[in-house]
C-alpha cells in the first residue's frame, strides 16, 4: 500500500499535463490532475486551435482576392467579425467540454483550482492537500508586456482572441511566432495593420531567408513595418484610440495595440522553493533531458521549461516521462534535437534542422552546402500580388547530409512534416535526388534542387 494519495499529481492541463496524465492513467496508475482554468490550456483556448481558425478565415480572404484571375466575378461584401468569432467560441467551447468526459473516460480525477506546493510530494488546492509519489509541474507560460507607461491599454494574444469586432487600425508589436501570424490575419481581414520591429527583420532565429521572405510577402499584403523602434508611452485618448510614442519616429494612433513580445514561464504562487525547486533566472524551471528537476520526484515539462513552446513538444515530453516512470522504459526521452516547426503566415513557412547560419558555424563553410529554390507557385501564378515560394536545404560533410530544409510557401504547413522524418532517420541529398518528384506540385522542388 502507497504512502502516497495518488501516484501522479499534474499541476496544468494543458497540451503537457493532459498527456502525462493520460499516459501513466494507460499504464493502471493513479492520476490527479489539477487546473485552474479550461481543460486544454493555451493551446485549445487562446493558441493553436483559434488562432489557427483565424488562420484560414485570412486564407479565404486571400483565395477570395486570387479568385478573379481564375474568372470568377467575385463581389466580396464583407467580413462579419463577430459572427467569425462565435462559431469559433463554439468549437473550442466543444473541445473543452469533451476533454472533460474524455478525462472521466481515461479515470483520471481531476480538481479545479489553483495549486501550490506544500513540500516535494503533497500539493495544496483550495484548501485540500494532496500527495504523490510524482508531481509534474506543466504550468505553461503567460503573454508578456513591457515596463512603460500606458502598456496596459495594449492587449496580447489572449485580448486577440477576445476580440468582439474587428478593429479598424492595429499596431502589432513584436517580431516572433505570434506578432507575425496575427499581423497577417488582421490585415488580411481588413485592419489596416503596422508591425513595430524593434530590430530589422523577424523570426530572427529562423533561416534568414525565411524572414526576409515573409517581410515581403507581409509588406505585398500592405502590413506596414517599421524596423529599428520601440513603443515608450501609450496614451488613450479622447474617442477611445491610443497615442503611441516611440524610440524613433513621429508618433502612431491607433484603435488596437497587440504586444507579441514573447512569453514568460507561469510559476507565479506555486511555492516551489517549498518543494525544493530554484528557478532559473529567466523564471523556467530547468530540468534535464528526462524532464527531471533538481528534486527526486518532481518533473517539469512544456512551456514552463522554456524549452521549445510548442503543442506536440510538450505532448511528447508529458508522454515520454510516462513511458520512463511507469512505462518500464528507463531510458525514454524527448530528443529535442530536430523539432519541426510551422509559422502560420500568407504563405506559411516551416523548418527543420539547422539553418544555413547554425550549419556553418558547427560544421565550417568547407563542410556545407546550401541548394536554394525561389520560384511562383502555380496557384499564385494569376494572383494580384506577386507571392514566391522559397525553399532551402542545408547539407554537410562529403555524403551531402541534410541537416536542415526550411521552406516559406503555400503548402510549407503540410509538406514539412514527411521532409521532417527523412531529415531524422538521416537522408542525404542523394536520397532526396533519388525520390520521384509528385508533378506539378511546389514540394517537388525539394527533391529536384540542383
Ligand atoms: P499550457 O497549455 O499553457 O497549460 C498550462 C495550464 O496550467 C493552463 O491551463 C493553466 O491554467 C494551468 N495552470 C497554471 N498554473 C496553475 C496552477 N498553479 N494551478 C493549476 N493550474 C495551473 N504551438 C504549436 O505547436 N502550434 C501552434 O500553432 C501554436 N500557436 C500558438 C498561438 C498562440 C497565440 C500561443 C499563445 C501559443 C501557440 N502555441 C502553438 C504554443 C502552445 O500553445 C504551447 O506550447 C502549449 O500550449 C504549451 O502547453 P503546456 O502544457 O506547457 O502549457
Ligand atoms: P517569440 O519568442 O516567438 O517572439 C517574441 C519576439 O518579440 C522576440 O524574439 C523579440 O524579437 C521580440 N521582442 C521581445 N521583446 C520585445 C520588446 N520589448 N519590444 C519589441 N519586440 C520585442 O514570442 P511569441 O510571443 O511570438 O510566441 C511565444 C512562443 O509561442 C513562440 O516562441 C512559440 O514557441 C510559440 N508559438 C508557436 C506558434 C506556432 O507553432 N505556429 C504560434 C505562436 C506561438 P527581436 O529580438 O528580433 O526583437
Amino acid at each position: 500500500m502507497s504512502r502516497y494519495d495518488y501516484d501522479l499529481i499534474t499541476i496544468g492541463a494543458g497540451s503537457g499535463g493532459l498527456s502525462v496524465a493520460e499516459r501513466a492513467a494507460a499504464y493502471g496508475r493513479r492520476c490527479v490532475i489539477i487546473e485552474a482554468g479550461p481543460l486544454g490550456g493555451t493551446c485549445v483556448n487562446v493558441g493553436c486551435v483559434p488562432k489557427k481558425i483565424m488562420w484560414f478565415a485570412a486564407h479565404h480572404a486571400h483565395a477570395l482576392a486570387d479568385a478573379a484571375g481564375f474568372g470568377f466575378d467575385v463581389y466580396v461584401g464583407g467580413h462579419d467579425w463577430a459572427a467569425l468569432k462565435r462559431a469559433r467560441d463554439g468549437y473550442v467551447g466543444r473541445i473543452v467540454e469533451w476533454y472533460g468526459g474524455w478525462l472521466a473516460d481515461q479515470h483520471i480525477e481531476l480538481i479545479r483550482g489553483r495549486a501550490h506546493c506544500i513540500d516535494a510530494h503533497t500539493v495544496e488546492v483550495e484548501g485540500r492537500r494532496l500527495s504523490a509519489e510524482h508531481l509534474v509541474i506543466a504550468t505553461g507560460g503567460l503573454p508578456q508586456q513591457p515596463d512603460i507607461p500606458g502598456a496596459s491599454f495594449g492587449i496580447d494574444s489572449n485580448g486577440f482572441f477576445a476580440l468582439e469586432a474587428r478593429p479598424a487600425r492595429a499596431v502589432v508589436v513584436g517580431a516572433g511566432y505570434i506578432a507575425v501570424e496575427l499581423a497577417g490575419v488582421l490585415r488580411a481581414l481588413g485592419t489596416d495593420t503596422t508591425l513595430l520591429l524593434r530590430k530589422d527583420t523577424v523570426l530572427r532565429e529562423f533561416d534568414p531567408m525565411l524572414g526576409e521572405t515573409l517581410m515581403s510577402a507581409l509588406a505585398a499584403d500592405g502590413v506596414r513595418i517599421l524596423t529599428r523602434t520601440e513603443p515608450q508611452r501609450i496614451e488613450r485618448r479622447a474617442g477611445g484610440s491610443l497615442h503611441i510614442e516611440r524610440s524613433h519616429g513621429d508618433p502612431i494612433d491607433t484603435d488596437c495595440l497587440l504586444w507579441a513580445i514573447g512569453r514568460a514561464p507561469a510559476t507565479a504562487g506555486l511555492n516551489l522553493e517549498a518543494a525544493g525547486v530554484a528557478l532559473a533566472e529567466d523564471g523556467t524551471i530547468p530540468v534535464d533531458d528526462y524532464q527531471n528537476t533538481a528534486v527526486p520526484g518532481i518533473y517539469a515539462l512544456g512551456d514552463v521549461t522554456g524549452r521549445a513552446a510548442l503543442t506536440p513538444v510538450a505532448i511528447a515530453a508529458g508522454r515520454r516521462l510516462a513511458d520512463r516512470l511507469f512505462g518500464g522504459q528507463p531510458d525514454r526521452h524527448l530528443d529535442y534535437g530536430l523539432i519541426p516547426s510551422v509559422v502560420f503566415t500568407h504563405p506559411p513557412l516551416g523548418t527543420v534542422g539547422l539553418t544555413e547560419p547554425e550549419a556553418r558555424s558547427r560544421y565550417g563553410d568547407e563542410a556545407v552546402r546550401v541548394y536554394t529554390s525561389r520560384f511562383t507557385p502555380m496557384a499564385r501564378a494569376f494572383s494580384p500580388e506577386r507571392r514566391e515560394t522559397a525553399m532551402k536545404l542545408v547539407c554537410t560533410g562529403p555524403e551531402q547530409r541534410v541537416v536542415g530544409v526550411h521552406v516559406i510557401g503555400d503548402g510549407a504547413d503540410e509538406m514539412l512534416q514527411g521532409f521532417a522524418v527523412a531529415v531524422r532517420m538521416g537522408a542525404t541529398k542523394r536520397d532526396f535526388d533519388d525520390t520521384v518528384a509528385i508533378h506539378p506540385s511546389s514540394a517537388e522542388e525539394l527533391v529536384t534542387m540542383r
